[in-house]
């Protein structure tokens, strides 16, 4: 007899998760499209049909990316693999990266940084803030012989977007390359690679982009395929290393490891989606119920981490009231709304709330329901909640901020 006794405790099942709303730091909701591109046949991964959408799902992150860039793909594998794959290819030992750091991505970065043998130099920024272009610039100065910058755009931790274009100028004049995190700002945050002189980018697709975690979009410049092609030593990870892997997401299409087929389906439906809605169009859908969410939220007297100036619209941070057990909120909004808010990270934990509006989270109804259930719940707990108080400014930013309709060309 084989023994099917593994769990004596618990009785096994099928999964079936619960609906749920996820207005956290990510995963946000997938939107209904994705999910059903994902149950749809499998193919083998060098399927003509397959490689041929592989193809559009390149240009669909060109677009996304804004980038003409040849090497733009998805790694597979979460937002931090991306983060690794920039890493290990650009950096030789005893190269010197500044890293800037206002939060925890930051502090992951060094961590690479540093496992891939080169010499990371700090640039701290308070947590909250953006990262200040003043320091890099003169830490470059007093470090000449640096190689790489790299730095957050969006700030998940805290919600700060920092000025990336400016951060992408500094480097260049000084001759470095540039690694930036777009886990977050992807989709949601005005985003041009070209333009701003982005050497090596890399994004996930759990945050602004409506899709199931577990695929890293990366793109990198010229000048870094250069870079990677004529390193001395060998890349030390064999999975990441882009020579090996340009042999199939290239044009000679040779196997290097199984690509999940079905979650790049999902990816390809969702960028399809951001083409058909617009990058405008969705930057400005993330701003109005930012400021939707907003308004409601400063009717409980809550204040926001970050100043207004850098305040992302996808992820928003604010204090939590005090005399408030901000872990009670959680649990409650997730028990009897089926809504999830971010807890704190760091010294903040405790102290904020993370309210993510991402993707296909962005929307109305969510700002309208997780606005209801606070005042509920905050009530509850004994604030001066006046009912309908939080609705009724978000209703008013909404009724003063009509969202243009689609732009013509993205629905040709
Ligand atoms: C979520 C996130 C990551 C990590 O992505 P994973 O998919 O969790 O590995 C990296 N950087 C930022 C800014 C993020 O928000």
């Amino acid at each position: 007899m084989l023994t099917r006794n593994f769990y004596p405790e618990k009785k096994i099942n099928t999964f079936y998760p619960p609906q749920r709303i996820l207005m956290g730091p990510g995963p946000s909701d997938t939107h209904p499209r994705v999910l059903s591109a994902m149950a749809r046949p499998t193919l083998g991964h060098l399927d003509p049909v397959f490689t041929d959408m592989m193809e559009e799902l390149k240009s669909l992150l060109r677009y996304s990316f804004q980038t003409k860039n040849l090497l733009t793909f998805p790694v597979s594998g979460p937002g931090s693999v991306g983060m690794e794959m920039c890493f290990v290819n650009m950096i030789n030992p005893g190269d010197k990266v500044l890293v800037c750091r206002n939060g925890v991505f930051g502090s992951r970065m060094i961590e690479n940084v540093q496992r891939c043998g080169g010499v990371a130099i700090i640039v701290d920024n308070k947590w909250g803030e953006p990262v200040d272009p003043q320091k890099v610039e003169d830490m470059l100065k007093h470090n000449p012989d640096t190689k790489i910058v790299a730095f957050v755009h969006a700030e998940t931790s805290t919600g700060a977007l920092s000025d990336a274009k400016t951060l992408c100028e500094i480097a260049r004049y000084h001759d470095c390359l540039t690694i930036v995190d777009s886990v977050t700002s992807l989709g949601g945050s005005p985003l041009k690679v070209d333009e701003w002189n982005i050497d090596a980018i890399y994004s996930g697709s759990q945050k602004c982009l409506s899709c199931p975690p577990g695929l890293s979009p990366v793109s990198f410049s010229e000048r870094t395929v250069e870079l990677v092609k004529n390193r001395k030593g060998k890349v030390q990870s064999w999975f990441m290393d882009l020579n090996l892997l340009l042999g199939y997401w290239g044009t000679t299409r040779t196997y290097h490891h199984t690509a999940p087929t079905n979650a790049l389906y999902a990816l390809h439906e969702s960028l399809f989606m951001l083409y058909e809605e617009g990058l405008e169009h969705s930057w400005a859908r993330h701003q109005r119920n930012h400021k939707a969410l907003k308004a409601g939220l400063e009717t409980f007297g809550t204040k926001f981490l970050v100043d207004e100036k850098y305040r992302l619209p996808q992820l928003n941070a604010v204090y939590v009231p005090t005399g408030v057990d901000e872990k009670e909120v959680r649990r409650r909004l997730l028990v009897e709304y089926n809504l999830e808010i971010g807890a704190g990270l760091g010294d903040f934990s405790g102290k904020i709330w993370r309210f993510g509006l991402m993707g296909y989270s962005s929307k109305i109804e969510n700002v309208m329901l997780c606005l209801g259930a606070l005042e509920t719940v905050l009530a509850d707990m004994g604030l001066k909640i006046q009912p309908g108080a939080a609705e009724a400014a978000a209703h008013q930013v909404y009724a003063n901020s009509p969202l243009t309709s689609m732009p013509a060309e993205a629905l040709n």
